[in-house]
């Protein structure tokens, strides 16, 4: 698998050329030449890309598929959407999604006071925000000082206790009220990893008794021409189009019931967020069995069929697709420190002028492999590995014909594993597992993929540059936490194989894929690593620009973050060096200035070797 499933999850946003991995886009510069310049600098540690070229394509997809099934459809309503702030509430991501949706009206979603506080400082005025998550007496308020602001703004409420309030906050002020939704709670739910938001049992919406009640309340309180919009949400990453319509069956037809009990400004069916990526790399295993095409026409022929059979007016359709905008535009690279079985390299043989036959014969087994034998050999090296670990247990060979037998076995098996990697057999293919090498990163896993880590979920990995060469090492990817789970070990289902490199001689650099969802805000600061330095890559006729560039925290930052005073940390350092004896002046001073450029570097690894 030489092309690392990009054809499977690239949706063609890269391809390689010359050995090297390059964005499939206007003047399509390499991955490893943007890593490399950024490097230039001194800059060391994991570096996170965005590239806005694919936030624009990913919103340009979601309304051009919805227009065009409007059209087919003859459908009657209109198509509006809006970008979850939990999905990445960063300012570059952010940034990005507004200036990129500006033109479709493109608006955001907030579940949180302060996500709240940050869609109405960055929506444009004529787009929408909707509101979702659980809200008390303030956050509503902020809702009416949003609307009053002339702000386009829909309250969705959880529960009634929330409409109670709405209705509070209106009879108390003269603010203006926002436009108000329903989220319903379905008896459809969601499948995969994420499907906890339908059900009975759901955590969120309200069941049809309280629908019936909210509508009770409404119109007791003249506000039933404030009810706009009816909400679900099912699940994040959908993979199995049927739950995402049967949902729609359902809410399609509470939209409809509602209309006809008298909620006549009742005009908009939101139907969340859900639409799955492709994260896999390996087509057996493919998640998603759908495409945006099918997305879109399904929920708008399906809308359309129930409000036919019920003679109702089509409702505006609102999407609030936060995975499917974002995933893809934000890349993780990290260097590969060390790979396990450096410390198996044959330039660290010593052997003797008088080696234990065992190792004489390895020797030999080394120099005379080739394709025809090499499974005899193999099992041979194996074989004699055994008997020289049990010859050094009972005391008869030393450290360094062990270190000797370790190496020149491990080359033979290496070797073989080469030789027959084309067809390798069962037995091979285990003992692949079991040789599988170790590429250490720098980077964090529970930082940048906290996913891979609370919820198993896969994102695509590949290296930069090499393509052109086959990739014949089964890989284990560690992290440099000084945690075991910071581990994405070898899958036989979906094996994952890297060069070999000499990592003296050149670089290897990894890529993560697909992680500009949900990643950046849930990744945590285990061991005290932070966020990646990030960058901001615009492609454009010409070349490309680097911009927006962020370090990563540096260390006394990082302490001073979590709740240390930093200067208190610096005095205490800066005295115990200076009051310390045996050096002379020169020596302290020069040694204190390298201790505070130390600090001020990020806390990631800068030097291997
Ligand atoms: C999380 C969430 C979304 C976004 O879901 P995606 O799967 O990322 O598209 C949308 N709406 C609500 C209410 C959510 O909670």
């Amino acid at each position: 698998m030489k092309d690392f499933g990009l054809s499977i999850w690239a949706n063609n946003n890269f391809l390689i050329e010359n050995d090297e991995l390059k964005l499939n886009y206007k003047t399509k510069p390499s991955l490893l030449e943007i890593t490399e310049k950024i490097r230039s600098d001194g800059t060391r540690g994991p570096i996170l890309l965005r590239f806005p070229h694919l936030i624009k394509k990913q919103i340009k997809s979601l309304y051009t598929n919805f227009s065009n099934a409007i059209k087919e459809n003859n459908y009657k309503g209109s198509f509006n959407a809006v970008f979850p702030l939990k999905v990445n509430q960063f300012p570059h991501a952010i940034n990005a999604i507004t200036k990129e949706g500006k033109e479709y009206n493109y608006g955001l979603e907030a579940g949180s006071k302060a996500e709240l506080v940050l869609a109405m400082a960055k929506t444009p005025t004529m787009a929408n925000i909707t509101v979702n998550g659980f809200k008390d007496k303030e956050m509503i308020t902020l809702g009416f000082i949003a609307a009053q602001s002339g702000q386009n703004i829909t309250l969705t409420i959880e529960g009634l206790n929330e409409l109670e309030t709405i209705i509070k906050v209106a009879n108390e002020s003269n603010l203006k009220i926002p436009n108000i939704g329903i989220r319903v709670r379905l008896h459809s739910t969601g499948s995969g990893t994420w499907a906890k938001s339908g059900g009975m049992d759901a955590k969120f919406g309200l069941t049809a008794t309280e629908i019936i009640e909210a509508i009770k309340l409404l119109k007791n309180a003249q506000l039933i021409n404030k009810l706009t919009m009816i909400h679900f949400h099912i699940g994040s990453q959908m993979e199995d189009i049927a739950p995402i319509k049967k949902a729609l069956r359902e809410a399609g037809n509470i939209y409809a019931e509602l209309r006809k009990m008298g909620a006549t400004s009742l005009s908009n069916i939101n139907i969340g967020g859900g639409l799955a990526v492709e994260y896999d790399q390996h087509s057996h295993s493919k998640s998603r069995n759908y495409s945006i095409e099918e997305f879109s026409s399904s929920v708008v022929f399906l809308l359309g069929e129930i409000m036919n059979a019920k003679n109702v007016k089509h409702p505006n359709i609102f999407t609030e697709s936060g995975r499917f905008i974002v995933a893809s535009h934000a890349v993780l690279i990290t260097p590969v420190l060390e790979l396990f079985s450096q410390d198996y390299r044959e330039e660290l043989l010593s052997l003797k002028e008088e080696n234990p036959p065992l190792i004489d014969e390895l020797i030999e087994l080394n120099k005379l492999l080739n394709n025809s034998n090499a499974i005899e050999y193999l099992h041979d090296a194996l074989d004699h590995v055994e008997s020289l670990l049990t010859l050094f247990d009972l005391g008869y060979i030393d450290l360094q014909d062990r270190s000797n037998g370790e190496i020149l076995a491990h080359n033979v098996i290496k070797k073989a594993l080469y030789l027959k990697s084309a067809n390798p057999t069962n037995e091979l293919e285990q003992l692949q597992v079991k040789l599988q090498e170790r590429y250490l990163i720098n980077a964090s896993i529970f930082q940048s993929l906290p996913d891979y880590w609370g919820l198993n979920q896969d994102f695509p990995i590949m290296p930069l540059n090499h393509l052109g060469k086959t990739p014949h090492r089964a890989a284990s990817i560690w992290d440099i936490t000084c945690d075991s789970d910071g581990e994405i070990g070898f899958n036989p289902d979906k094996p994952l194989y890297l060069h070999d490199i000499d990592l003296d001689k050149e670089d290897y650099f990894l890529g993560f894929f697909n992680i500009g969802a949900y990643q950046e805000t849930l990744g945590m600061q285990h061991n005290l690593f932070t966020k990646p330095s990030e960058y901001t890559i615009n492609i454009n006729k010409t070349g490309y620009e680097i911009v927006n560039s962020i370090e990563s925290k540096s260390i006394l930052n990082i302490l001073n973050s979590i709740g240390y005073d930093k200067n208190e940390i610096l005095n205490k350092l800066e005295k115990g060096l200076l009051n310390s004896e045996f050096i002379t002046k020169k020596e302290k001073k020069d040694t204190l200035l390298k201790l505070k450029l130390f600090l001020k570097q990020n806390g990631y690894l800068r030097t291997t070797n």
